[in-house]
Parts: C-alpha cells; structure tokens; sequence
C-alpha cells in the first residue's frame, strides 16, 4: 500500500538573522515618560493655592479619580474639573462648576509655560524611528491637552499613532486602549512593546493586553517588587539595548 504524499512547509527558524524584525509597534506613554509632567504640574498647582506642600494629596485624588474612569464610573470629560473640586475641597475650599472651570484653565495655561521634555527622549525616538519601527504614543489625558504638549514640543511628527484616553474613552490599564493603537498599526499585541513610567497602569497594563512591558523607573526605586514579565530601565537611554538583547527581535540602525 502507497502512503500519500504531504508537503511539509519549510520550518521557519526564529534565528535566521535575515528575518525581519518582528517588533513592529513601541507605544511610549508621554506624561512623566517623554515630559517632565510631575515638575510642570507641581509647579502650576502651588503658583495657584501659594503652597508646595500638597502635590501628596493632589496625586492621591488624581488617582482616586482616574480609577474611577478605569471602572467606567466617571466620564472623562469630567474627570478634571470633578478632581480639582475634590482636591480644594480637602482643603476647605469649595468652588462651584464655573469658578472650578476657571481654576483647571489657568492651572493648564501655567503648565503650558512650564513643561520640558527629558534630556534622553530625543536620541531615543531618533534611535527607535531609525531602526525602522512605528511609534505610538499611549496617554492617560484629555486629547487637546495632550496634542498640544506634544506639539508644543516638537514630539508630534515622530508618532504614527497617538492613543488618548480622552477620545477614546478608555484609560490604561485598560487592555482596549492597547488593543486599539495596535489594530491603528495593523499589528498583533505581541508584536508591540509600551513603556511607561507607571508600573501598575503602563506596565502591568501592557502585559495584560498581551504587548512586550517596560516600566521606566527613573527614580530607581530599589524596593519594588517587579511583577513578572515586566522589563526595567532608568532611563530612555537604555531601552534600544533592551530592544536588542532582551526582546531580541529589533534589528540594529545603521550608523548616521
Ligand atoms: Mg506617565
């Protein structure tokens, strides 16, 4: 008896150094990641309640408050003037919608004037565009905001695509928020990585939605249990040798 004959498809070897890169997407995360957005917002929120004393406590709200966004228990168009009305409240000041609108407008008017990028951000998008790969940048904010930081900075032209909770609806972790810039990129999670300064939400986030995870720890906080699957750098400097040797699937730029 004749066994019938099969065609067995080449094996396709993962080491073949001709292969392309299979990292096709980095999402970059931009408040606190690209721009120095806690020193901005710091400085805008004790030039207008004449105190350096409670950046603490308006964390602690803007947390609360943007949870409340992840639990879709809050709209984001909302969120702002709800948490600064919270946040004055804890301090004995209670201001009214229109007076609210009024404080969240001139506390963004001087972040505006005072937001910097990070000294490592420029040579790493260079870096990353060279070695051929999109950009995304994936934000927690509202989308005007956002948009004119990155304007405002000159970051906007490196970015293919840009995700902002604030239009989509949907904040990190929330997996939808990754899912959607890679289908914007026409790309699977596992073929993007997304680095932020947040390990909970951008990092912890991203490995849940499937993406390569790099939490950006520029503090260099020692004492944190680092959640499996999640990548470590100090800095922006840093991640293209990540790329390289550690995820391993991003080819090397040419020299310029
Ligand atoms: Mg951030």
């Amino acid at each position: 008896m004749e066994l019938a004959q099969t065609s067995v498809a080449p094996e396709k070897t993962t080491l073949d150094p001709w292969s392309p890169p299979t990292l096709r997407l980095v999402c970059l995360d931009i408040d606190d990641t690209l721009i120095d957005f806690s020193a901005a917002s710091r400085f805008a929120l004790a030039a207008l309640i004449g105190r350096g004393d409670m950046w603490p406590l308006w964390e602690r709200v803007t947390d609360a408050h943007v949870a409340m966004v992840v639990a879709g228990e809050l709209e984001y168009a909302s969120m702002h003037r709800r948490r600064t009305q919270c946040f004055l409240a804890e301090l004995g000041v209670f201001l009214d919608a229109a007076d609210v609108t009024v404080f969240e407008l001139r506390r963004k008017e001087i972040l505006r004037q005072s937001w910097r990028l990070f000294d490592d951000v420029l040579p790493c998008l260079e870096w990353l565009r060279a070695a051929g790969v999109r950009l995304a940048a994936v934000t927690n904010a509202s989308g005007a905001h956002q948009r004119a930081k990155l304007a405002d900075l000159g970051l906007a032209g490196y970015f293919d695509h840009i995700a902002i909770a604030g239009e989509i609806g949907v904040a990190k972790p929330d997996p939808v928020i990754f899912h959607s810039v890679c289908a914007s990129a026409g790309c699977d999670p596992a073929e993007a990585a997304h680095v932020g300064d947040k390990l909970g939400v951008d990092a912890v986030g991203a490995r849940d939605a499937g993406l390569g995870a790099v939490w950006l720890d520029r503090a260099g906080c020692d004492d944190v249990d680092v959640p499996c699957g999640v990548h470590v750098v100090s800095g922006l400097d840093e991640l293209p040798e990540l790329l390289v040797s550690e995820f391993a699937r991003l080819g090397i730029p040419a020299q310029r």
